[in-house]
């Protein structure tokens, strides 16, 4: 049993409130009132924090099995509780590659244990490239989310048969939207798979997801898409639209997407505010120094302890966005796009809960990371606002017991 004493509390419905007292019990929020006494739970004093519902990031890698050496599940999932994540849903670029039953459940095997909700996500394709995984025997075992993100899904025959798939059962297409082999930059890599997935589901009317939306060009399509009425949910990453340090390694800057001009940056955000695109996700991808050191540096950004206080340092601090409006793109939308109920301060709702100290001013170095994973393309940013404790289904999941 948990008692928070004194916080403010704001979520994707409500404004902040005066400080009241919030009591976790059973997993749940037990009740919230202006003085709630339990000498038998744990106290945190929350007077000067605000409690949201913990953060949801739908794009992760967590790089194990396979990859150890990046990442694991306990340091990718601790990197997560300490940024206010309580649910990620896992990437299936792994060793092996969660394309069958028996490999979702070896995948699923190294979860156990992980302080925060993982969803994992199986594979469209074999290895994400050859055959068809089977869908319908993964879906009949839980599987909700499909994609070979890494790598798109690249035979229109096979983005068809899942997005029909998806319709029927109710799973999430996940397109990592980008035509391998091609000039991410004068090619237009990305927009061609945008095109052809929305041209693809105007006629099938599956439950097709974006992910990572990056260019101006990419967004006119979502928008030509509202316009018809054809079903989609998009994604972006902070560093689609907030500048990054300047003066790091060239490889803290390689990304899949590549990182933008101001154009696109622009572009990202008239998206997000006109409600085109409506999750914002991590993409966390781990990497090695030395991997992000040499001369053909590996790809992908670290992130998802970052993902929160990025947002609410870009939007909340600087462009005056309310903060239960930043939490539809970290909360709600993302919590809709899994099959989650999303979390408010109402009695009953799952306890998920980050701690949020807005006062606190810090920067982001890589003894201030827990990840594995140090490479961002923010190191040295100044930020104002720091998840300072964060419960997940009810328990205290950050700090951890040895920083206590
Ligand atoms: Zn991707």
């Amino acid at each position: 049993m948990i008692l928070i004493k004194n916080v403010r509390t704001t979520d994707w419905r409500r404004a902040e409130s005066e400080p009241r007292d919030l009591l976790v019990s059973d997993g749940k929020i037990a009740k919230i009132a202006d003085t709630i006494s339990r000498e038998d739970a744990k106290i945190i004093n929350g007077k000067g924090l605000i409690a949201l519902p913990g953060i949801i990031d739908v794009h992760v890698h967590l790089r194990e099995p396979g990859y150890a050496y990046k990442e694991t599940v306990e340091t990718g999932t601790r990197a997560a509780a300490a940024g206010g994540v309580t649910t990620v849903c896992a990437m299936p670029n792994l060793s092996p590659c969660p394309d069958s039953i028996l490999h979702y459940e070896t995948v699923v095997s190294f979860q156990k244990g992980a302080p925060i909700r993982v969803i994992q996500s199986c594979a469209v394709n074999e290895n994400l490239k050859e055959g068809r995984s089977d869908w319908e025997a993964l879906s009949n075992h839980g599987a909700r989310v499909f994609t070979n993100d890494g790598w798109p899904i690249g035979r229109c025959s096979d983005m068809a048969a899942i997005l029909n798939h998806s319709r029927k059962s109710g799973c999430v297409v996940a397109e990592h939207a980008e035509v391998m082999g091609m000039n991410e930059e004068s090619d237009r890599a990305e927009e061609i798979l945008v095109a052809r997935d929305l041209m693809l589901n105007e006629r099938i009317g599956g439950r097709l997801h974006i992910q990572h939306i990056s260019t101006a060009e990419s967004t006119s399509w979502l928008k030509e898409s509202k316009i018809k009425n054809i079903g989609y949910t998009a994604e972006t990453c902070p560093h689609y639209f907030i500048p990054p340090e300047k003066g790091l390694p060239q490889g803290y800057y390689e990304v899949y997407p590549p990182l933008r001009g101001s154009e696109d940056l622009r572009a990202i955000l008239w998206a997000l505010s006109s409600g085109l695109i409506t999750v914002i996700a991590s993409d966390h991808a781990p990497h090695t120094y030395e991997e992000k050191t040499v001369e053909k540096p590996a790809r992908g950004l670290t992130g998802v302890e970052l993902l929160f206080p990025l947002c609410y340092d870009f939007f909340v601090n600087r462009l005056k966005m309310r903060l239960e409006r930043l939490l539809n793109y970290l909360v709600c939308a993302p919590a809709r796009l899994l099959g989650l109920d999303p979390v408010c301060f109402e009695v009953g709702k799952n306890a998920d809960i980050a701690l949020f100290d807005p006062a606190a001013v810090w920067t982001i170095e890589e003894s201030t990371l827990h990840s594995k994973g140090k490479n961002t393309a923010f190191l040295g940013k100044q930020m104002k606002g720091k998840i300072v404790a964060t419960i997940a289904s009810g328990n205290l999941v950050y700090p951890f017991e040895e920083d206590e």
